[in-house]
């Protein structure tokens, strides 16, 4: 039995999560959950899958959710504290990161720490705080599993071959719901049209940030902390198919990728179960009926949040932080129908702008950073 954690239970990371553990309740036990709002889909998934404790953002929900759930064993925490008492919890062994946003630091941190394996979908803490996680992770002797599918397909096509042999790493992008359109076509839309998704039914934030190609600059990133490899070497592929999940290109010309229907759940069982690669039902690809695999360039001139993203980390050092609480702080104001579309990366560039970079931050001075660029976007 695999005892896990899932910080960010009610999303759609952590509802698929709690999916595969429904499909293996043999193998996986859910010791903890955490949620920030949905208090009646976490009251039911405490009911399910009863965790030792279970974590809910506010102090008021906390106290409605201990009066609802007092006939249960689970312990209802709340705020940073709990979320950081959940992570270090002493009997889970595999932290799943399915939160959303910089407020995924502290906890993975703390978890890290503890020893925990970390499956992580959360990219933001890695792009804001690579540079503490990844040495973090080598001295505690811990697994850092990537549950992003462009990042899962890296890992997999890395299986059993050297390092120093990596030429390329091709990480595959959809290209997003606005894919070929210029900047005259992008004016004027709505939260509406950016959350329609071609491939991929993912939470809103990263769907905006997948129409913004913001995500793809995050994954840039990602890939670089994660697989140790400068970003020289990192080339973005717009694929529209979704089939291809990311490939390495290896010195003797090789290209090794993984490929898949696009479903997240098979990224996230992998990383639950590595290093065995265990059944799933579901479609396959099917050849015959999608018949080509098409290749574009990203267009980051109409797409400015990509180019804002790979400057934000060649600059390295804080800008990274700036660049993706910019990002999250402008994501939520369109969202909220507050601004445009176009104005998400004109809000990022300003806070770039206004920012001198820190190199190696600590965490104080990434939650320090992060506020300004809030506060500069708001
Ligand atoms: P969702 O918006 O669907 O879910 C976010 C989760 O975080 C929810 O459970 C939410 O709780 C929880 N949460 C938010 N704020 C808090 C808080 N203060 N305390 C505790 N929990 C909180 O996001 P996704 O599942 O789409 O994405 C999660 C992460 O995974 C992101 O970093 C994203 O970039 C990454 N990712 C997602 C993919 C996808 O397919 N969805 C693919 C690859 C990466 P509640 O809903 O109760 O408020």
């Amino acid at each position: 039995m695999k005892k896990i954690g899932v910080l960010g239970s009610t999303g759609s990371i952590g509802r698929q999560t709690l999916e595969i553990v429904r499909n293996y309740k043999e193998d996986l036990e859910i010791v903890a959950l955490a949620a920030g709002r949905s208090i009646d889909l976490l009251e039911e998934q405490i009911r399910e899958f009863h965790p030792k404790v279970a974590v809910i953002w506010s102090e008021e929900d906390g106290r409605d959710l201990r009066q609802r759930v007092k006939d249960t064993d689970t312990r209802i925490l709340t705020g940073m504290e709990g979320l950081l008492e959940m992570s270090t919890l002493p009997e889970m062994e595999m932290l799943v990161t399915a939160i959303v946003g910089m407020i995924g630091i502290r906890p993975t941190i703390a978890a890290i720490e503890a020893g925990k394996d970390i499956a992580l979908a959360n990219k933001e803490t890695l792009v804001t705080a690579g540079h503490i996680i990844m040495p973090l992770i080598r001295e505690k002797k811990v697994r850092l599993l990537p549950v992003d599918s462009e990042h899962s397909a890296i890992f997999q096509s890395l299986n059993g071959e050297r390092h120093d042999t990596i030429e390329k790493i091709l990480l595959t992008a959809s290209g997003g719901p606005f894919r070929g359109k210029k900047k005259e076509d992008l004016k004027g839309m709505k939260a509406e049209d950016a959350l329609k998704h071609p491939n991929w039914s993912m939470g809103r934030k990263i769907t905006i940030d997948s129409a913004t190609l913001c995500n793809k600059a995050l994954e840039v990133m990602e890939v670089k902390w994660l697989f140790d490899v400068p970003l020289e070497q990192i080339q973005v592929l717009i694929h529209p198919q979704s089939i291809i999940h990311s490939a390495v290109q290896y010195h003797d010309g090789a290209v090794i990728a993984q490929l898949g229907v696009p479903d997240m759940k098979l990224p996230i069982q992998y990383a639950l179960f590595y290093p065995d690669r265990r059944p799933m039902d579901g479609k396959r690809v099917d050849f015959f009926a999608l018949q080509q695999l098409t290749f574009e360039q990203p267009d980051p001139e109409t797409f400015l949040g990509f180019k804002l993203g790979l400057q934000a980390a060649k600059a390295g050092g804080s800008m990274p932080t700036v660049f993706n609480a910019a990002n999250e702080e402008a994501v939520a104001l369109f969202l909220d129908h507050k601004i445009e579309f176009l104005e998400i990366p004109e809000r990022i560039a300003r806070a770039m702008e206004q920012h001198t970079v820190i190199p190696d931050p600590t965490v104080d001075q990434i939650l320090e950073a992060e506020k300004e660029a809030r506060e500069i976007v708001r």
